[in-house]
């Protein structure tokens, strides 16, 4: 019996056992969505999450959400109201982002390999570019001349740290991400005389920690490479872009981020900042922390059966839209995911099972050897931590199955 992820807080069940999302029954929400599976956003809980962490961070401190996590469109719509900015990283998610109601001057574009077509569909909008090389900039340079436009460019900087322990560390040494702390103020000084409107410097160190300590010295860390950068380029950036690094517990033992005390780090570290900085101001950039509590994968169990001892509960979902916590993405070892029956929510485990998707290939596992209440066919699983990298994230092509329906209620 292998042991599964923590249940995020704030879920509860009705007299019937059945989980609630949103205030609604699980089996109801999967009616009203015509089918399984099913994707269910909680809007309540994103606009608590975004309140949580103003009320954790020092005031001004501007928060952007790297859409990447979750594109749903209902949902970005919701984001737009609660957060500062978006974060785009392909000319799709900025076309997205701008449907949303987010205005262009809030949204910043980064990611390698931007085509022209991209670079001038930020520019025209009056969305920020993050360079992320001096070979882009050249060509950003040129859309803008071209255009008559002073382009929104900041500096992507590969910085010469990582954040410790995240999940995916996306700075320190050669990186596709950035230009290398060394080159970037020269790269500055070639912006601002070439005419840019420089808006500072995006520092992105890592992902999914769960350290508070680590994330704030990752940000002391940040705060002090602007400070060096901006001395050296001789002008204070507008926008310093911390990154986010803020992550969720997904598997055992997996604790959550103790937001007030980044929040309270954070606010020593800006007040102790260099005066280059004076005038800055600060952002920082998250895709999980905010959306994938919100979250919840509802799938149906077709068939229940046992092959040499082991009981597998075979359902209509899969790793085509939870490839994440089937184990195949970005995991070294494959541990559980937060799973629970939910028309069973809260019952006690009676018995070990693993739930299986529809795919076949044995890579579609949901949740192996887990502890779980008895379950039927046509019962429904809850697989929680759902609301980011689940359905855009997960090859919803593979095997003809199609996508998942996503609801926000
Ligand atoms: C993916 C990404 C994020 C969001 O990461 P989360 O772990 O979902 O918070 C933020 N910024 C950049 C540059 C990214 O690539």
């Amino acid at each position: 019996m292998k042991p599964h992820g923590p249940i995020p807080p704030g879920f509860s069940a009705d007299p019937d056992g059945m989980l609630l999302i949103g205030g609604a029954r699980a089996d109801q929400l999967a009616e009203r969505a015509g089918d399984t599976p099913l994707f269910v956003y909680d809007r309540a809980m994103l606009t608590a999450r975004a309140a949580e962490w103003r009320a954790a961070m020092p005031e001004g401190v501007l928060l952007h959400y790297a859409m990447k996590a979750n594109p749903f469109a209902p949902l970005l719509a919701h984001m737009a109201g609660i957060v500062d900015g978006f974060d785009v990283a392909s000319g799709g998610e900025l076309a997205a982002a701008l449907a949303s109601g987010m205005a262009a001057g809030h949204i910043s574009f980064a990611g390698p390999g931007k085509r022209d077509r991209e670079l001038e569909a930020a520019i025209s909008a009056g969305a920020t570019l993050n360079l992320e090389s001096a070979g882009e900039a050249e060509r950003a340079l040129a859309i803008g001349a071209r255009l008559g436009i002073a382009p929104r460019l900041a500096v992507r900087v590969n910085p010469d740290f990582d954040l410790k322990g995240s999940g995916m560390k996306m700075g320190g040494g050669a990186k596709p991400f950035g230009v290398d702390a060394e080159a970037v103020p020269g790269l500055v000084r070639r912006l601002i005389d070439a005419g840019a409107d420089w808006q500072g410097f995006h520092i992105f160190a890592g992902s999914q920690a769960l350290d508070a300590d680590a994330i704030a010295d990752t940000q002391a860390q940040t705060v002090a490479l602007a400070a060096r950068l901006a001395n050296a380029v001789g002008a204070p950036p507008p926008l310093v872009n911390l990154g986010g690094g803020m992550g969720v517990p997904y598997f055992p033992g997996d604790t959550a981020v103790d937001a007030a005390r980044v929040g309270a780090r954070l606010a020593e570290t800006l007040a102790a900042r260099d005066p280059v900085l004076g005038p800055s101001r600060f952002a920082m950039e998250l895709g999980r922390w905010l959306v994938a509590e919100a979250g919840v994968y509802l799938t149906r169990i077709i068939d229940r059966k046992t092959s040499h001892g082991e009981t597998f509960l075979v359902t209509d979902g899969g790793l085509h839209h939870q490839l994440a916590a089937s184990g195949n993405f970005g995991t070294v070892i494959r541990r559980n995911y937060p799973i629970a029956i939910a028309n069973a929510f809260g019952a006690d485990p009676v018995e070990s099972v693993s739930v299986v998707g529809c795919l076949c290939t044995p890579l579609d596992r949901l949740g192996d050897q887990v502890a779980l209440p008895r379950a039927e066919v046509g019962d429904l699983v809850a697989i929680f931590q759902a609301g980011a990298y689940g359905a855009s994230a997960s090859p919803s092509a593979f095997l003809g199955q199609g996508p998942a329906r996503e609801m926000l209620v």
